[in-house]
């Protein structure tokens, strides 16, 4: 076989990847007919493709490169892990070093009494592990009926079965046997989408007030946990009105539910604090984590629980684990990563500067005849395009045809923004500087122009009924 390299043409590699690459989340002979976009390198905040092509990355590979590319500490972690032990199991009464350093820093890093740290592979597995976690919990504490787990539609919480379920996308509901039973949806906190004439924070307790009906509805005996994210990130970058999580928590501590915050986007500095949880005064009982504990540079989730849960489950034997649970080469990196945001205090600078900045900035990209509002926290924002500002009117094409056309001009300008339906989104990087701020707000608009030309000219300014 010929030796595939950065060196060969886009278009053989772009053949050999649709010959043989199934990608996630694609429709496979649309991309085989286009051509997969092919990254070679990255460095800081900026990809490089195989024609050249040099691209501000806004949305931080999958919004988990938050150190930035390119830092050789990690490569150099890596390698020495891999030198000195590659791999060994956590099953058997067994630990490793990079297992046992990790899960200590993580118990000082988070909040309250989540002091124990159970490993997995990613966010999906993670969730999985929940799932499993808090209904074991549940039968230890002698309430094996306590099954039930409530979420939120338009959630994300990972793509395998369990985490998929958990999750409330209607279009991966759709295939392959999903929800499995007795996992419950609720309303999101959407306000600009779905909350009509009413004043944001009354709806925010509305939509709050959604988990304890449904609790009543479903019998609390019956509820063993809700899951949500701090700040809903593949859904859109929805923030929930400021009135919304002090409404989850009291209904959570008043039915005895346990609260699980699916970190994986909002942890290791997203939102300004370590953690979102820290940032909307959450105190779960489970804290989801992936993405940004390794910046992406190994593959490594886990979930951080409480004092109280540790103490039940390790009453017992918990069936439940992963091969890779702990890797030590993913522990390695992540320590590494650790230590740079801390080092660098690259959390208490998004807070102080980079945040407050992107803010502004972001906060003008709301004039453009396109944008319905320029939602914003921490180092995540969305953009809802729209082709009537003032009545927040959606398009009457179907959802994320704009969206696409957009995100379409971003990549022409070398930016790498994503749509989800109709709107823009942005996770860039933590360490992104203020002049690499200037040029993403730059090519948005620009984008944005393009865009709103195109939607006119495809006929497709239209408000739907
Ligand atoms: N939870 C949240 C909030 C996520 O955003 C994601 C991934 N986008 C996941 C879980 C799943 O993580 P993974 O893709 O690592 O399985």
């Amino acid at each position: 076989m010929t030796l595939i390299t950065n060196h060969m043409p886009t278009a053989e590699l772009q053949a050999l990847d649709a010959a043989h690459h199934m990608h996630p989340f694609t429709h496979g002979d649309a991309l085989a007919q286009k051509g997969a976009r092919i990254i070679t390198r990255a460095h800081g905040v900026t990809l490089t493709d195989s024609d050249g092509n040099e691209m501000l990355d806004a949305m931080g590979g999958l919004w988990c490169v938050n150190i930035g590319y390119g830092r050789d500490e990690l490569a150099e972690a890596a390698a020495r892990q891999m030198r000195e032990l590659p791999f060994y199991n956590t099953f058997f009464q067994t630990s490793h070093v990079p297992a046992i350093a990790l899960a200590a820093k993580l118990a000082e890093l988070a909040p309250g009494d989540l002091n124990h740290v159970f490993f997995a592979g990613s966010g999906s597995e993670a969730n999985d592990t929940n799932i499993r976690m808090v209904r074991t919990y549940w039968a230890q504490m002698g309430e094996p009926e306590r099954n039930v787990i409530i979420s939120r539609k338009n959630a994300y919480h990972g793509s395998s079965v369990g985490s998929g379920s958990l999750g409330g996308m209607a279009g991966m509901h759709a295939q392959g046997g999903m929800p499995i039973p007795d996992i419950h949806h609720i309303d999101q906190p959407y306000w600009y989408g779905e909350g009509g004439d009413t004043d944001p924070e009354a709806f925010g307790i509305e939509r709050a007030r959604q988990l304890e009906a449904k609790i009543e509805e479903l019998g609390a005996h019956r509820v063993a946990a809700f899951i949500a994210e701090p700040v809903q990130g593949a859904g859109g970058v929805i923030v929930p009105p400021d009135s919304y999580w002090p409404e989850i928590q009291r209904i959570c501590d008043e039915h005895g539910i346990l609260l699980i915050a699916d970190e994986v986007i909002c942890g290791f500095g997203r939102t300004g604090n370590w953690f979102g949880s820290q940032t909307y005064s959450i105190r779960p009982d489970i804290m989801t984590i992936a993405k940004g504990l390794s910046s992406g540079y190994a593959p490594i989730g886990g979930s951080i629980v409480s004092d109280e849960i540790a103490k039940v489950m390790n009453a017992c034997e918990f069936s439940h684990g992963y091969t890779y649970s702990g890797h030590p080469v993913s522990c390695a990196v992540a320590l590494e990563n650790l230590r740079i945001l801390e080092e660098e205090e690259i959390v208490t600078r998004v807070a102080q500067e980079t945040a407050p900045y992107l803010k502004e900035k972001w906060q003008t990209l709301a004039a453009h005849p396109m944008v319905g509002e320029a939602q914003i926290k921490g180092m995540m924002g969305a953009l809802a395009l729209t082709p009537h500002k003032d009545s927040r009117a959606k398009f009457a094409s179907k959802p994320g045809t704009v969206g696409y056309i957009c995100r379409e001009r971003c990549f022409d300008n070398n930016l790498v923004m994503r749509h989800v339906g109709d709107r823009m989104i942005i996770s860039p990087p933590l360490v992104i500087k203020k002049d690499e701020i200037d040029t993403l707000i730059e090519r948005a608009w620009v984008s944005l122009d393009q865009a709103e030309k195109l939607t006119r000219d495809d006929g497709l300014m239209q408000a739907a009924a």
